[in-house]
Formats: structure tokens, sequence, C-alpha cells
């Protein structure tokens, strides 16, 4: 799952580790928040409709 910000930030996430050009905050909903760590745009990913 690729993960990508507009400024141009391209993450490749997985399962087993943390992200590195981005801050993973769990909003305890079935939604992740990924703060760019570049330009500080927060990027949500929902897991519930998985
Ligand atoms: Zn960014």
């Amino acid at each position: 799952m690729k993960l990508m910000c507009k400024c141009g930030n391209i993450e490749d996430l997985k399962t087993d580790s943390k992200p590195a050009n981005y801050e993973i905050r769990n909003c305890g909903d079935g939604t992740l928040a990924l703060i760019c760590k570049r330009c500080k745009e927060v990027v949500y990913l929902d897991f519930k409709n998985k």
C-alpha cells in the first residue's frame, strides 16, 4: 500500500514496520492519521472497510 502526500512524499506502507517519512497517530475509531514529516500535512487512512 502506497501513501502519497501532495508534497511528493511517498511511503510504501508495510504492516510490520513503521513509516520513515510519516508519523502515525491512531484515532481509536479504526482510522489512522499519518502526518507527513516533510510538510505536516495529515493523511487519513480508514481501516474499517477492510
Ligand atoms: Zn507532505
